[in-house]
């Protein structure tokens, strides 16, 4: 099989929002959306810089970023989400217009497209948000990609923030030269995305990959998207929270209980227990070490399913905890996995740190087929 040629199955290639395409595709969405492959995720970039945004439960971060990765000017603001899902569009639009201006007149006439990431699920095809759980209500299917490229003037493409993520460390950080790898971020949630053959796979509609809510404990904790054992109710900032505000109601924890008491009327945070553990509390300290072991396990799984190159793990979570979190998981692989898939596997911290979801949109819009508009 030819590089340029995309294997069967890949469906990732969702409809590039723009101009009267766009109105194409929003006139009939039962009408075959427009092909536009790319020959690898890895493959070319675009020529000309792009514009990038964002989209968090609490900030919306825009930049302009180079072909080359490098960030040429950022502006960042608060998420109106409780306002709903027109206000949240049209922030996102006022802040890439600043951007857009920061940059200059040379650089705004020459954009390639706007990259988006945003909090999962989202319908790459459609460009919509489809039900993300955090940022506020009211948003279920919102058109997201259309309206902001209509506004910009350019071609947008939408992906989950966890597959800008690792389209980020595949352009340009630690994942460079790798076919499969998975990628892992350890946050207040637990995201993750699967590059198979150089390629992200989104299964038939965009949305496979979300390994935070693989099951790693039968009789685990309930996970905040009504399963229950999922490694994100187990490791992640909100599930480790959630597992200390328990022990704090059945007063198991008075250490906790005073972390509590100094938050109020806030909730406690990971970071929080995390803190706890290391000064001592054996509440914390149990939660913490149920986290690496949950961890460790998914580890292992993942291995022998994917038989990765690499793991590579971001996010705040896993940034603080370091070789605590990613040792004991190097050494279950290499005691538990099977031969030879553990003997080639890399577990590696990300690279890119909070500006991945940026710099991710310069092989976003190369992999929608953005990749060779003139400069
Ligand atoms: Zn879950």
């Amino acid at each position: 099989m030819k590089m340029s040629d995309p294997p069967p199955g890949d469906r990732m290639g969702g409809p590039v929002v723009s101009g009267h395409r766009m109105l194409a595709v929003m006139a009939d969405r039962s009408a075959a959306a427009p092909v536009l492959r790319p020959s690898s995720a890895s493959g070319r970039r675009p020529a000309a810089p792009v514009l990038a945004l964002d989209l968090g439960a609490s900030r919306i971060r825009v930049a302009v970023v180079a072909p080359d990765g490098r960030i040429l000017a950022r502006r960042d603001g608060r998420t109106p989400g409780a306002n709903g899902p027109d206000a949240v569009v049209a922030a996102c639009i006022d802040h890439l217009r600043a951007v857009r201006d920061d940059a200059g007149p040379a650089i705004a006439g020459r954009l390639a497209g706007v990259g988006l990431s945003a909090p999962g699920p989202v319908d790459p095809r459609a460009g919509t948000l489809v039900e993300p759980p955090n940022i506020g209500p009211g948003f279920r299917d919102v058109q997201f990609a259309a309206p902001i490229g209509l506004a910009l003037g350019l071609p947008a493409a939408l992906e989950r923030d966890t597959h800008v993520a690792a389209l980020g460390e595949l352009a340009f950080g630690v994942a460079r030269g790798s076919r499969d790898f998975i990628y892992l971020t350890v946050s207040t949630g637990f995201g993750g995305a699967i590059v198979v053959g150089g390629r992200l796979y989104g299964g038939p509609d965009g949305m496979a990959g979300e390994l935070g809510h693989l099951p790693v404990d039968l009789d685990g904790p309930p996970c905040g998207c009504g399963g229950r054992g999922h490694i994100e109710a187990l490791c992640s900032g909100s599930g480790i929270a959630r597992l200390a505000t328990e022990a704090v109601r059945s007063g198991r924890s008075p250490a906790l209980a005073a972390r509590l008491a100094a938050r109020a009327p806030g909730p406690l945070a990971g970071r929080d227990v995390a803190e706890a553990a290391d000064a001592g509390d054996s509440e914390a300290v149990a939660i913490m070490d149920r986290a690496r072991r949950a961890f460790a396990a998914l580890l292992v799984g993942l291995v022998d399913a994917f038989a990765p190159e690499r793991i590579v793990v971001g996010g705040s979570l896993a940034d603080a905890q370091g070789e605590r979190l990613l040792g004991p998981a190097r050494e279950a692989v290499a005691t538990t996995a099977f031969r030879i898939p553990r003997d080639r596997v890399q577990i590696v911290p990300a690279a890119l740190g909070d500006d991945v979801g940026l710099v991710g949109a310069v092989p976003l819009l190369a992999l929608r087929g953005h990749s060779t508009r003139a400069v």
